[in-house]
């Protein structure tokens, strides 16, 4: 008895894994858990990967203002139940005349997005982090006039979306590049000139 009602959770666990979501990546957290210690910064450790949210077309995203040893702002989206990152130099810029370098960090949990504290001296990434922005975002990128996912676009090297924040607005694109990514602005009626 106990038996079968084992096997019947284990079945269930293993059909949904399989058909009730689309495949994440299961370790898509390892680098950013091997960087941190736990024991010492108060960034999230979540157990698991988020699922990812089904039938949900508006997405996540952050710009957290990190004062480490150089001042960036990390660009985060959600992707398939984690946030894709960026770390922008100089910050996203509104003027679709600017062209902002964004290097690929390591993809961190979606509980990430409302972190805000001070990473301790010694440890990765150490300083202080603050939101500087977040909202929704849609998915906006196509290929050959077919819309692709997010996931599909920045394997591609090009994604484009538009954001709802407070200080950014409208259609952004991500494009890679043999020196990094950029992260502009589109023309639209929220850019800035
Ligand atoms: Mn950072």
């Amino acid at each position: 008895m106990y038996l079968k009602g084992l096997m019947l959770v284990l079945l269930c666990w293993h059909c949904s894994y399989y058909y009730g979501r689309m495949p994440v990546n299961p370790d898509a957290l390892k680098s950013y858990q091997e960087k941190r210690n736990f024991a010492v910064t108060s960034e999230p450790n979540p157990p698991k990967i988020a699922d990812k949210r089904a039938n949900s077309k508006k997405m996540i995203f952050v710009v957290q203002e990190h004062h480490s040893r150089q001042l960036h702002y990390d660009f985060r989206l959600e992707v398939d139940g984690v946030l894709k990152s960026w770390a922008v130099p100089k910050g996203p810029s509104m003027n679709p005349k600017d062209k902002r370098l964004a290097v690929q960090t390591e993809d961190h949990p979606i509980e990430y997005a409302s972190f805000e504290g001070t990473i301790p001296e010694g440890e990765y990434g150490a300083g202080t982090v603050v939101i500087w922005d977040r909202g929704i975002y849609n998915n906006r990128s196509n290929k050959d006039g077919q819309e692709i996912s997010l996931s599909q676009a920045l394997k591609g090297g090009h994604a484009s979306f538009w954001l709802e924040g407070k200080r950014l607005l409208g259609g952004f694109a991500l494009t890679r590049t043999p020196r990094g990514w950029l992260l502009v602005k589109m023309r639209d009626e929220k850019a800035e000139s």
